[in-house]
């Protein structure tokens, strides 16, 4: 495989989807996970192959540790070692903190922070052998200011930046840098489920005073995913529209 190869996590559809189009712009050969997204991976395979680019689809539960181990070994025996990994997949299960099953706890940071780190254990064996790498973890505005109802999916986001900052120390040395990205609110699949009485509530609160689209994040992926970003790690980028400043 000449082009470096990108795999982005849960980039059937939403802000991963919009990262696997940047990608694929900027010169990777990017595989698009999915775990139930088959129908619409599918379509943004076809759209990047459309404006002459690279990629190809992966299934995987990537809270499923066999699953996840499986999909690292296939992409190296098919494509090579990976150089850019980007967690992407996540979910929310929200709910106030005195209603909350442990179960909808568990199933946010399973899918959420230990996906994350599943991938990135198994992509680091690959980015040390090829001395070099870029991760790149999509945090979240809750992640830095906590949310009202969202106490499983802060947690995880959280979770996700003290990640971003240990692996980064561990493996800045080999020329791998990881980093976060922490959107604000971006109109998607999992933001159009709020009513628009909670939308506009949460509009007035951003200083911006517009909600983000999934190529804002895109951008900021593409930032750090570049060969010129060779010295910048462990950072947390808000893409918020100012608001955790
Ligand atoms: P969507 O609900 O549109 O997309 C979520 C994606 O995650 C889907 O493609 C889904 O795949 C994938 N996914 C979920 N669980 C798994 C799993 N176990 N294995 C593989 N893929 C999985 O959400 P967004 O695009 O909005 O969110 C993308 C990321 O951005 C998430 O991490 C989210 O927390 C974060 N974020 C989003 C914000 C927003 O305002 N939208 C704000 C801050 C952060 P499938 O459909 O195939 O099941």
């Amino acid at each position: 495989m000449e082009k470096q190869i990108a795999l982005v996590t849960g980039a059937g559809k939403g802000i991963g989807a919009a990262i696997a189009q940047r990608l694929a712009k900027d010169g990777f050969f990017v595989i698009v996970n999915y775990r139930s997204s088959e129908d619409s991976a599918n379509e943004i395979i076809s759209k990047i192959k459309e404006f002459g680019g690279e990629a190809c689809g992966y299934k995987c539960d990537v809270s499923n540790e066999d699953e996840c181990v499986s999909m690292f070994n296939d992409i190296a025996e098919k494509y090579g070692n990976i150089s850019v990994l980007v967690n992407n997949a996540g979910i929310t299960r929200d709910g106030l903190l005195m209603k909350m099953s442990s179960e909808a706890f568990d199933s946010v940071i399973n899918t959420n922070l230990r996906s994350a780190f599943l991938c990135s254990r198994e992509a680091s064996k690959q980015m040390i052998k090829e001395k070099y790498g870029r991760i790149i973890n999509i945090s979240s505005v809750s992640g830095i200011m906590g949310n009202f109802g969202q106490t499983n999916y802060s947690a995880s986001k959280a979770g996700i930046i003290g990640l971003t900052k240990a692996a980064a120390r561990e493996l800045c040395t080999r020329n791998i840098t990881v980093n976060a990205i922490a959107p604000g609110f971006i109109d998607t699949d999992m933001t159009s489920v709020l009513s628009d009485k909670i939308k506009e509530t949460v509009k007035a609160g951003i200083p911006m005073k517009s909600i983000g689209d999934t190529d804002d994040i895109a951008a900021a992926v593409s930032f750090f995913a570049a060969k010129e970003s060779k010295y910048i790690t462990g950072q947390v980028l808000a893409v918020d529209g100012g608001m955790s400043m």
